[in-house]
């Protein structure tokens, strides 16, 4: 295939997009195939000569599109969403025609500066003050493993880039158990290690117990070890849990610690003032997070990280070789020296075309449609008997349990789901809570109406009552 065949290959692929996209609403949201049927369809060994264009396409209709787990899909209740709005879609096929790598301001001046100004609109998107700068990070994990790393080099004075952790008392890190398991990783991974992690027990609405966390910090500072940071937890993926941002954020700089806040998925709801106080005290912390390819509608991948101040996050990951070297200019940013990979997409440019397409209004008017559909599918699943919330609306998340009498709930809701996700109408995730094994209904995908939402009571009370008792 040639460059100039991608005029009629690209038609082909628009095309059978448009069937697909028709169609998803048919489909079982999760495949209903076994393990290794995929695999048995895929030659074993590398072709040695070129295979028709055409054949390969024909095959990825075969095989592909029964085989995914369609996360576009207007029923899709599980996890968080990762949406593609379609406008993200074309803005991507863009990025990739021109297919650059935008690792310095000189390989793709207007990547950079692009995203320069998608980061700016973003902020303000969401109400954050003016000194915050920041970047386009692959995913949350990474932005929260970029901060754990200036969280540590900064309590260590940057020595620890050249000395590694000897000769340091333990760094500590705090956070709330309801954070996400990417602040886990990235304190493994930082090098500071998950003993060092301490899980500050959370109050009734779920929240870090501040009291608690003044407790630990000095503890440990008067056994001589070194608080180096605090996450903050905006929306957490278990239950949508929310930390009091102002309340730790003061103890943060009383004790001057460096704070990230994990927002990842309900950053999005923040371009809604009225959501805004549940951040109160945002503009305070060191770092936040919050992925536009959750819930806003930037395909994957495309996570922000803002950051009070750039420089110690530069300084801990920066590295300049050689061959990397550009001419001195100060106005030019290279974003990869803020980030742990040196390669770099172009993601701006998705963001570029869903703000103006949709406009904020847009994009806020199927956030609010999401919260309040969420709302009263909550209430109708609290009149039903046999089904109980566990834990209320955070955003658009909430989760529930299958209770039917004298029958164990945990088991019970289990079978639940099991037999939900084969039937494929609806696709719903379970968590841990309180100890219980819950249901949580995450609504959030970019084309769900409220009657996609508003069918799950009665397709949940007709497979409940098909469940063997
Ligand atoms: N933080 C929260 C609250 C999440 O829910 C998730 C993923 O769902 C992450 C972080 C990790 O996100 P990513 O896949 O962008 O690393």
């Amino acid at each position: 295939m040639k460059y100039k065949d991608l005029k009629n290959w690209s038609k082909e692929a628009a095309d059978w997009a448009d069937e697909y996209y028709e169609g998803l609403s048919e489909r079982p949201v999760r495949p209903r195939i076994a393990p290794g049927e995929i695999l048995a369809q895929l030659g074993t060994q590398p072709p040695e000569t070129p295979q028709d264009i055409a054949t390969i396409f024909e095959d990825f209709k075969r095989i592909v599109p029964d085989g995914m787990t369609h996360w576009q899909h207007p029923r899709f209740f599980a996890y968080f969403p990762a949406n593609a709005a379609p406008v993200s879609i074309l803005a991507e096929q863009l990025a990739s025609t021109i297919a650059a790598q935008c690792m310095l301001w000189q390989t793709s001046p207007a990547a950079t500066e692009m995203e320069i100004r998608m980061v700016d609109w973003l902020r303000q998107a969401l109400g954050l003050a003016p000194h915050f700068k920041g970047l386009i990070q692959d995913s949350a994990s990474g932005a929260t493993l970029s901060a754990v790393l200036t969280m540590r080099e900064r309590a260590l004075n940057w020595k620890g880039l050249e000395e590694g952790l000897t000769n340091t008392p333990p760094l500590r890190i705090y956070a709330s158990a309801q954070n996400h398991s990417s602040v886990d990783k990235a304190v493994r991974l930082a090098g500071i290690g998950s003993n060092n992690l301490v899980k500050i027990d959370t109050d009734e609405s779920h929240g870090l117990e501040t009291d608690l966390l003044i407790q630990a910090i000095e503890k440990d500072l008067s056994n001589g070890l070194k608080p180096a940071g605090i996450v903050l937890c905006v929306g957490g993926t278990s239950i949508g849990a929310v930390d009091n941002v102002a309340e730790v954020i003061k103890i943060a700089k009383k004790y001057d610690i460096y704070t990230h806040i994990d927002a990842a998925w309900a950053g999005s709801a923040m371009i809604c003032p009225e959501f805004r106080h549940l951040w109160e005290g945002v503009d305070q912390a060191d770092s936040i997070v919050f992925n536009p390819h959750k819930w806003l509608g930037a395909s994957f991948d495309c996570s922000i990280q803002f950051l009070a101040d750039p420089e110690p996050q530069i300084r801990t990951m920066a590295l300049r070789p050689d061959y990397l070297k550009t001419a001195a200019h100060s106005d030019i940013t290279n974003f990869s020296e803020w980030s742990m990979p040196l390669g770099r997409r172009f993601r701006a440019l998705k963001l570029w075309f869903l703000i103006r397409a949709h406009g904020l209004t847009g994009l806020r008017e199927m956030i609010r449609n999401h919260i309040s559909w969420a709302q009263e599918l909550h209430d109708a699943l609290d009149t039903l008997p046999d089904f109980e919330i566990t834990s209320p609306l955070s955003f658009s998340l909430f989760s529930f349990q299958y209770a039917p009498q004298g029958e164990d709930a945990n088991t019970a809701t289990e079978a639940l789901l099991e037999a939900v996700n084969k039937d494929g109408r609806i696709y719903l995730t379970q968590t841990t809570h309180e100890g219980k094994y819950v249901i949580r209904v995450s609504i959030g995908q970019f084309e769900t109406r409220k009657e996609d939402v508003m069918c799950v009571p009665d397709i949940l009370q007709e497979i409940a009552k098909g469940l063997p008792k």
